[in-house]
């Protein structure tokens, strides 16, 4: 597809949202609710709040390719534009690789840069234009510009087209402007050798050799397109550890599958200086007290988002900020403001499009009287590599640290006939249960469909479920989740398809 054909299915959905009429409809400027930002968080958000009843505004500014986009970053440039180009490049790798055991021949496979950002750019385009027609339909007005907080719940917006400012009052306001890359200086963005997530989204061809300075989420993921597609990946990870917040089980596991595959991670690796050239950029950094330089085509800067709150309080508005600079809310989102909520990535835990979203709706229902409480101990992480790595609840070192006398049940998935059916047999499943209560306390999985399977965990931590509910339950055979039911059952030693005999 050429870019002529992205440009096209962009402008379409930019017509849509035009014929909507709800960009600049005309108001009296009062709204029950007006939600500063459009992406996961404030587009539910507003959708939520217009399902109770209330007449809403959602202030997004916004431009994705040249026209005005709802959905914020991950639907523009984060969650669904990086996991099109998984599955792309996942696709090539596979057919390459697996196909031949299944003894399927399948000749030269190529691939076309160009074609997978045009799949790319379209399914963006359709999701981000279906929240504008959701918008339409539950009669949502979209500012598109910049808002801004005054006091006293009211907001200014500056529209993108230059006309004049306007003031809008509402009876609550939703903060959910999200976030934006961490900056270093020893390696500045220039959108062209050095980039970021953005950036590194859009590359139209391969890079030969490709550095990666952070081995976080962003790195795994984007170095594991780029890398199936051909380029030589080093991740500069300046902590000793891989994956330090996780189970270290599963970090453990991680780390050698994502070696295995050619991914060259360097921990300890802390970037001193960038330099580019016409050669491309070299980087030095320090590794245990030596100095190193390394030279790439290209450099994605990935160490981490903060929150983005630029011009967005006037000075007189009474928000308290935390130390870290991040809007100051409590367990409901609440700020120290009344009726002026802020959620998502805007404040504190972790930065997901799930967890922003389920605070928007959070928020909405407390206004409207509701008892709704997002439960932040079962908040699912993944990182959507192959194999995927997903977790729910407490790590063994977490629950360790939190008092927990524990027991802890693992379970391979090579030895299930269903994985060895699909050939997916990396991975496993482990549990983390009280050894006093029985109850579970976390999960995780490192496997393909690990982020799918993480949700079994996720509903039995909501119901507080003992480790032999589990144990108790029938699961289909022969499916990947039997490893889920193994790892329960391993938990006590009774795992059948391993050898679990007590000895007398
Ligand atoms: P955002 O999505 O950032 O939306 C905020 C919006 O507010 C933006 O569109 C911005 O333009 C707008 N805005 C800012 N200031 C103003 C203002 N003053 N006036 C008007 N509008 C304003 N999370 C996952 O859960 N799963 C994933 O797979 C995943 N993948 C990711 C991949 C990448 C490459 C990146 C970068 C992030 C990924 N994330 C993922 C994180 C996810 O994108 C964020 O957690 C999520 O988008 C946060 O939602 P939000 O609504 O808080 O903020
Ligand atoms: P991250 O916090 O996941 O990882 C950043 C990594 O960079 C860390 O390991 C950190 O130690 C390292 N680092 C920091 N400074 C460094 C430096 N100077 N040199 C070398 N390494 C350095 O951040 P990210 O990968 O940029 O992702 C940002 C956010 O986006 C995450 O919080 C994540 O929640 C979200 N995200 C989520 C998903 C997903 O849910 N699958 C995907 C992508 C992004």
């Amino acid at each position: 597809m050429t870019d002529t054909t992205v440009t096209d299915i962009a402008n379409a959905a930019s017509s849509s949202v035009d014929s909507a009429g709800t960009a600049h409809a005309a108001t009296d400027g009062k709204f029950d609710l007006v939600v500063i930002g459009g992406g996961p968080g404030g587009y539910e958000a507003a959708i939520r709040a217009a399902q109770l009843g209330m007449k809403v505004a959602c202030i997004e500014k916004r431009v994705h390719k040249g026209v005005p986009s709802l959905g914020g970053t991950c639907l523009n440039v984060g969650c669904i534009p990086s996991k099109a180009l998984l599955d792309s490049s996942h696709r090539y790798e596979s057919t390459v690789h697996d196909l031949a055991a299944h003894g399927i021949t399948t000749g030269d496979v190529t691939f076309d840069v160009a074609t997978m950002q045009a799949r790319k750019d379209a399914i963006v385009a359709q999701l981000t234009g279906g929240i504008a027609q959701l918008f339409k339909g539950n009669g949502i007005t979209w500012f598109q510009g910049t808002g801004k907080l005054l006091a006293g719940k009211q907001v200014e917006v500056t529209p993108l087209d230059g006309s004049a400012s306007q003031v809008l009052s509402a009876n609550n306001v939703i903060l959910a402007t999200g976030s934006s890359p961490i900056n270093i200086p020893a390696a500045q963005v220039d959108e062209n050798r050095i980039v970021d997530s953005t950036g590194a989204l859009e590359f139209k061809e391969v890079p030969a050799t490709l550095g990666i300075i952070g081995a976080g989420v962003i790195g795994l993921e984007l170095g594991s397109v780029w890398r199936r597609l051909g380029s030589e990946v080093t991740v500069l990870e300046a902590q000793d550890e891989f994956l330090g917040a996780l189970d270290k089980g599963l970090a453990k596991e991680a780390l050698k599958q994502f070696k295995k595959q050619g991914m060259d991670i360097q921990l300890g690796a802390k970037v001193q200086s960038t330099q580019v050239s016409e050669q491309g950029v070299s980087v030095t950094y320090t590794q245990a007290g030596a100095e190193k330089t390394l030279q790439f085509d290209r450099v994605i800067v990935c160490v981490g988002r903060r929150a983005y709150a630029e011009g967005l309080l006037a000075d007189d508005t009474g928000i308290k900020l935390t130390e870290r600079g991040l809007i100051d809310v409590n367990d409901q989102c609440q700020t120290s403001v009344e009726g002026v909520y802020a959620i998502g990535d805007l404040v504190r835990g972790p930065m997901l499009a799930h967890k922003a979203m389920e605070e928007g709706v959070m928020a909405v229902e407390r206004m409207h009287g509701e008892a709704t409480q997002v439960n932040y101990d079962t908040i699912i992480g993944v990182i959507y590599t192959a194999p995927e790595v997903a977790w729910v609840g407490l790590s063994e070192e977490a629950a360790v640290a939190k008092g927990h006398e524990i027991k802890t049940g693992q379970f391979a998935f090579a030895v299930n006939g269903r994985a060895l059916a699909a050939g997916e047999t990396q991975g496993f499943v482990k549990f983390v249960s009280d050894a006093k209560t029985d109850r579970l306390l976390g999960m995780h999985v490192i496997g393909a469909g690990a982020g799918d399977m993480v949700h079994q965990g996720m509903i039995a931590l909501e119901f507080a479920a003992s480790t032999e509910d589990l144990q108790l339950m029938t699961f289909a055979h022969p499916t990947l989740s039997e490893v889920v039911h193994e790892a329960a059952l391993s938990v006590d030693g009774r795992a059948i398809h391993a050898i679990q005999r007590k000895r007398k």
